[in-house]
């Protein structure tokens, strides 16, 4: 993400010790990057970034907080639901990141060459929002009589898996002209 300032941190230039970083990031962030279409919107996230500058080392950690919009897995009404994850990332100082990066398949280590005055976060951030939007995302339905699914399209939902069923199982036909007994 070059030229996106706002994310890059001169790290050169810290003291020794822990220091703090805060972004606000919102749809517009997520149209920036060339991947495919996000599967949320309306994307209100507060990341928290502590980097903890050391001599030959970056110890960063990423609290992520906020909401965002996706759909119910079940029957596609639209939900928002919590970002809340924390993330952290060592970036070492080498002499040779390029050939570490390559080998070294800890996803949680980075290497930065030690002639190295910047760091980009923002693919970082763009990654851990995306892990911090749950993985299974269901209508609140604690009490299955109460649930906040969409009704109507559970309805035909399950009028479709019947149809299908009563196609792959020809038993089903035979056992039709006794329903209405
Ligand atoms: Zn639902």
């Amino acid at each position: 993400m070059a030229g996106r300032r706002e994310y890059e941190i001169a790290f050169v230039g810290l003291k020794p010790g822990v220091h703090e970083f805060n972004y606000t990031i919102d749809d517009k962030f997520f149209a920036d990057f060339n991947f495919p279409q996000q599967e949320f919107s309306n994307c209100h996230a507060n990341v928290k970034l502590l980097l903890d500058r050391q001599t030959s080392f970056l110890m960063l950690k990423f609290e992520v907080g906020g909401t965002c919009d996706v759909t119910c897995d079940r029957c596609g009404n639209p939900l928002t639901v919590q970002l809340w994850d924390d993330f952290s990332m060592l970036v070492k100082m080498v002499d040779n990141p390029d050939e570490l990066n390559a080998q070294d398949e800890d996803p949680d280590v980075f290497y930065i060459s030690r002639t190295e005055s910047h760091i980009d976060v923002a693919g970082w951030i763009y990654e851990f929002i995306n892990l911090s939007v749950p993985v299974h995302r269901m209508c609140d339905d604690k009490d299955i009589d109460e649930t906040k699914c969409n009704v109507e399209v559970l309805k035909m939902l399950r009028g479709m898996n019947d149809e299908s069923k009563e196609n792959q199982n020809p038993i089903w036909k035979g056992l039709d002209k006794f329903r209405n007994i």
